[in-house]
């Protein structure tokens, strides 16, 4: 595929990147490996903007995958980072910073009653897995195709997010031994957990799911979907923990238990709670975090965990969230997706929108996706054409057809606008896109 842009300063970057870092980049969905072309080194962002090296500027549907859910640059969380800078950037001590986000999670999400915080969610769920093994004295865990957990070695296994992007049937550097306990199912299937159980008698010590699955594209569970894994767990005495790193504190107040109302053994958050800074945590029954370290046997700790511009900055972005955010966020996501909807079905595309509150994404298919396996089904040639056509026209959407789109508070009429100008001919392009023509 041929790309009708350029970006010679990204170019050069990439270049000067892939010579000192593997891929060229930190994390491997940014290297634009599933739609090709040059990945868009970025200088600034703004509000709903991105700008990259090139000068050019972007609305911007990533938000960094989640994090910045009030807009780039936003005065109150800079202030609240600034004022946090100068007092020092991290003390390796307890501080105040740490009790009011901790207080702030606990006031917010009911299930949990005690949090630790760490640094990414990829700790996070690696904490909570241990937690629940040590917590049960079990060793087996149960976890969904195309969910995404980070890149924890037991939780690799049909992951979604880049390992699903990259079609990697499972990642060598994982032995067997890590991923030995490791039982996957396909997502929305509690017949098959049901089966698990029944097959590893006293073994589970716990079932792992995205509250509302992401990083296969938007895939919700299906009603009474979570409820079960609830049921199952406490009937089996295994912890249903739920990932909430990408749904918490975006879909609602309380993210996805605020719109399910589940409640959780144990839950993990990162993303929006960081407000743009490594911050995440895991948190949830008392009876079970007091099996941590120094309160309990299981061991859990790091240097940066708590840090004070982290917690500032997710702090003052957690209080910025009112219902009014909210709303806005729903209303935005709302509009979009009727946009695209429209500008797809102008062209006679096949596609299907996928909402979770103000998550969503297109699959380019007309059945319905509840799985990984139908996630894969769809046309993803289509996407790439419709990717590039968006970059070209300055939208940044998710280099990847199975990833969640996301938006800010910040996305006004006018970022709208850009993106309702930009769409025509990305439905043009999916339309015209011809099986394997993707980069
Ligand atoms: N869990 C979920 C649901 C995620 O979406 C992600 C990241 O996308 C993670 C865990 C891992 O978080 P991190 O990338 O901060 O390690």
């Amino acid at each position: 595929m041929s790309f009708p842009y350029e970006a010679p300063v990204s170019q050069a970057l990439f270049d000067r990147a892939a010579a000192v870092t593997p891929g060229g980049v930190n994390s491997p969905v940014r290297a634009f490996g599933a739609v090709g072309g040059t990945p868009r080194f970025m200088v600034s962002g703004a509000g709903p903007y991105l700008t990259d090296a090139d000068g050019r500027e972007y609305v911007d549907l990533v938000c960094s995958w989640g994090p910045m859910i009030l807009g780039h640059a936003h005065p109150g969380v800079q202030e609240a980072v600034r004022a946090a800078v100068a007092r020092g950037t991290s003390f390796g001590t307890p501080g105040a910073g740490e009790v009011e986000l901790a207080e702030e999670i606990v006031a917010r999400v009911a299930p949990v009653e005690q949090v630790r915080l760490v640094s990414s969610g990829t700790e996070a769920t690696m904490s909570a897995i241990r937690l629940a093994r040590g917590f049960t004295g079990r060793a087996k865990v149960v976890k969904f195709a195309g969910c995404y957990h980070g890149h924890v070695d037991a939780l690799l296994a049909s992951a979604g997010s880049g390992v699903a992007t990259f079609g990697l049937p499972d990642t060598p550097g994982v032995t067997g031994a890590q991923a030995g306990d490791t039982i996957v199912l396909p997502y929305n299937d509690l017949d098959a957990v049901r089966a698990a159980f029944a097959a590893h008698p006293e073994q589970i010590a716990c079932v792992i799911t995205e509250a509302s699955p992401g990083n296969m594209g938007v895939v919700p569970p299906r009603p009474g979907f979570n409820q079960g894994l609830a049921d199952l767990c406490r009937q089996n005495g295994a912890l249903y923990v739920s990932d909430e790193v990408m749904t918490g504190f975006r879909v609602s107040r309380a993210g996805w238990y605020g719109l399910d109302g589940v409640r959780p053994d144990l839950m993990t958050f990162g993303k929006v709670m960081g407000g743009g800074f490594p911050a995440a945590a895991f948190g949830g029954r008392a009876d079970v975090m007091a099996a941590l370290a120094p309160a309990g046997p299981v061991y859990q700790a790091g240097t940066l965990s708590g840090n004070p511009v982290a917690t500032a900055a997710g702090v003052a972005q957690l209080r910025l969230l009112d219902d009014a955010a909210y709303e806005t966020l729903d209303a935005v996501s709302a509009e979009v997706r009727t946009l695209v909807t429209e500008a797809l079905a102008k062209e006679g595309v096949a596609h299907r929108l996928q909402t979770a509150g103000s998550m969503f994404s297109v699959f380019f298919t007309d059945e319905a996706v509840t799985d990984y396996a139908t996630a894969k089904t769809q046309a993803v040639h289509r996407f790439t054409a419709f990717f590039h056509a968006m970059l070209a026209h300055g939208v940044y959407l998710p280099p990847s057809a199975f990833e969640s789109w996301f938006v800010s508070t910040a996305h006004d009429g006018a970022a709208v606008e850009r993106i309702a100008a930009a769409l025509p001919a990305a439905a043009r392009a999916a339309a015209a896109a011809a099986p394997g023509a993707d980069a």
